[in-house]
């Protein structure tokens, strides 16, 4: 059947949001609660693709409370899961042979995380989900908007749900069920990071027109039960340094928290150059560095998963608002990377636009622009948090992780200091320079990297990997992950990358196996049922020639909390 063909069942709500991240489940709180203090009605729908609230959610994850504090003051009382608070905050350089601790009092204080809290946002989100609901917001997981519907106007009319029940083949079967499409007088895009409408809309309305390209990171994580005599709650290590190289930005993290928790990650800038670099096992390797390895002996690793950071900081945000709707969060891009937080800065934009938005539905308004929540973002803490950092990665990318993280350094200082004046741009900002596809070299230009095999012990391969994420999707379903043109992935992505889908993928996706049968005598294999929805692939493919959709609604991993 035709998809013009066929009959889609539709809903109307007044406010309609993607994605129950921190920044989707603000604004929808904040908008019951708009409505209660006004003696309003207003009804509210949330979509999240996670087949339940959390299960996609991956973070480090220290929090900064402060837009919590203003959006549910009394969390405490309301038994959030937030309790480990940061008591020890330590950053340390790593070389091959050793590391040096870098004495706090050279970090500006932004990067200070005394306050702070260390926590698993999955669970964070989870709960947030229940104040949600409790207000009378109907959240839908298990349900991926997958389309922007747009009304005669051209504005953003609501999004459709993707169907159930297609085959590999694209033919409909027994249980073929078409996506509803939902409406509303306005739609919140929360979709975190690369969100795949976020990405037709930012394209379609030009919303990054007059911007420096967004930038990115690939965070990898594991959790970690660690022996009683290991964990020291409330400990924050930071590292930078090896096993990455100079021209490679990134570094790792690792909070104790919980009971006998470790949460251990890496980021890795996805504009590295050399395409034989693999993410995933710097990760690995950054583990056996004594300065780490030593909190994970005798330990038991539980979970791991993946997800893409955004990178790009003040200049990149695009333009927030469209005709009958906005972006939200990591969507847009709200992340501070040398705090390494985005979520306190994803609920207060959630709740900016969720004032505009009940602003404008209580006004009589409909599908227009929320001006109102564009100027609130500029007014708001969030520009405050960015503008201080606004250099820190430009710098970085320019001058390589040692001079360029010293000189960051002394920029953050100079706009702490100086009131948001830097020596390098003055209060304008650096650029950002190329994307994160385009920074990749030919293979033929950068030296092969051979990492050294898992121990199965405190490093592992991807795929044991994959298997604790809880990934899994419907077998029988076309692949999400869309290769636009076969022969350009070939002759670029193979033949003059060498392949590097195979290496930044960190699930295991992508695949060239010998095949005499095709062209080149290599194929590409993709095992879309080990994706943990990363999005890195969307941002690193040296073509641009891969796009991830949304899967089947519920299909992806299933953190319990990371
Ligand atoms: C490795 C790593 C470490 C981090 N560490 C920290 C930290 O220590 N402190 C901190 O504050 N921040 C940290 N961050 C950043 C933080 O996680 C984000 O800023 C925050 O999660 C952004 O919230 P969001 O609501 O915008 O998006 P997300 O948290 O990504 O939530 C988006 C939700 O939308 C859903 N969704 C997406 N597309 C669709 C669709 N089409 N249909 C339906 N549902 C959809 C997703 O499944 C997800 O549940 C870290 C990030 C990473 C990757
Ligand atoms: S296929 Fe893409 S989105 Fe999925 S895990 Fe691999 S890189 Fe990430």
């Amino acid at each position: 059947m035709a998809d013009e063909e066929i009959q889609r069942e539709s809903m109307e709500y007044d406010v309609l949001i993607v994605g129950a991240g921190p920044a989707g489940l603000s604004a929808a709180i904040r908008l019951k609660q708009r409505a209660a203090e006004a003696g309003a009605e207003i009804s509210v729908a949330v979509l999240e693709k996670g087949s339940e609230v959390g299960a996609h959610i991956l973070s480090g994850a220290v929090i900064d409370p402060c837009s919590l504090n203003e959006l549910l003051p009394d969390w405490k009382e309301r038994g959030a899961p937030i309790v480990t608070e940061v008591t020890d905050d330590r950053f340390y350089v790593l070389g091959p042979m050793g590391s040096a601790q870098l004495p706090n009092f050279l970090l500006p204080p932004l990067m200070n995380n005394h306050g702070n809290y260390i926590v698993s946002l999955g669970e964070v989100t989870r709960w947030l989900g229940q104040q949600a609901e409790a207000l009378g917001v109907e959240i839908y997981p298990g349900f991926a908007a997958a389309a922007v519907v747009y009304d005669d106007a051209g504005a953003v009319k609501g999004v459709q749900v993707g169907d159930l029940g297609i085959a590999k083949s694209g033919a409909h079967k027994g249980d073929f069920t078409p996506g509803i499409e939902i409406h509303a007088k306005y739609t919140l895009i929360g979709e975190g990071v690369r969100g795949s409408l976020a990405k037709q809309l930012i394209r379609k309305f030009k919303l990054d027109a007059g911007k420096q390209p967004q930038k990115f990171g690939i965070g990898l994580k594991e959790l970690w039960e660690v022996p009683a005599e290991k964990h020291k709650p409330g400990l924050v290590l930071h590292t930078t340094g090896w096993p990455l190289d100079d021209n490679t930005g990134g570094g790792s993290f690792m909070y104790h928290f919980g009971d006998r928790l470790v949460a251990i990650g890496f980021v890795v800038h996805l504009n590295y150059r050399n395409p034989w670099l693999s993410p995933f096992d710097e990760f690995q390797r950054m583990k056996t560095h004594p300065e780490v390895a030593q909190w994970l002996e005798g330990g038991k690793r539980l979970s791991y998963g993946a997800r893409a950071i955004t990178e790009g900081g003040l200049q990149s945000i695009p333009k927030l608002t469209f005709a009958g709707g906005a972006l939200l969060g990591c969507s847009a891009g709200f992340m501070n990377v040398p705090r390494i937080k985005g979520s306190h800065n994803a609920m207060k934009s959630g709740m900016l636009a969720a004032d505009a938005a009940f602003e404008a539905v209580t006004a009589g308004r409909q599908r227009d622009e929320l001006k109102a929540y564009e100027d609130g973002v500029r007014a708001s803490a969030i520009y405050k948090d960015l503008k201080p950092v606004r250099n820190a990665k430009p710098i970085l990318s320019q001058y390589g992780t040692f001079v360029g993280g010293f000189l960051g350094m002394i920029d953050m200082w100079t706009n702490t200091i100086f009131g948001n004046f830097s020596f390098f741009s003055g209060t304008g900002a650096l650029k950002h320079g190329k994307t994160d596809a385009a920074s990749t070299l030919p293979a033929a230009k950068c030296k092969k990297i051979v990492y050294p095999k898992p121990d199965g012990v405190l490093t592992f391969d991807k795929l044991s990997s994959v298997f604790i994420s809880n990934t899994n999707h419907e077998e029988d379903q076309p692949a999400h992950l869309k290769v636009l043109n076969p022969t350009l992935q070939r002759d670029s992505e193979l033949q003059i990358f060498a392949g590097p889908s195979q290496r930044y993928c960190p699930a295991g996706v992508y695949e060239w196996l010998d095949d005499p049968a095709q062209p080149g005598g290599m194929r590409f294999q993709i095992n879309a049922q080990n994706c943990v929805h990363c999005k890195t692939c969307d941002i690193k493919d040296p073509s641009q020639n891969i796009v991830w959709t949304t899967p089947e609604g519920g299909g992806g991993p299933n953190y319990p909390n990371m």
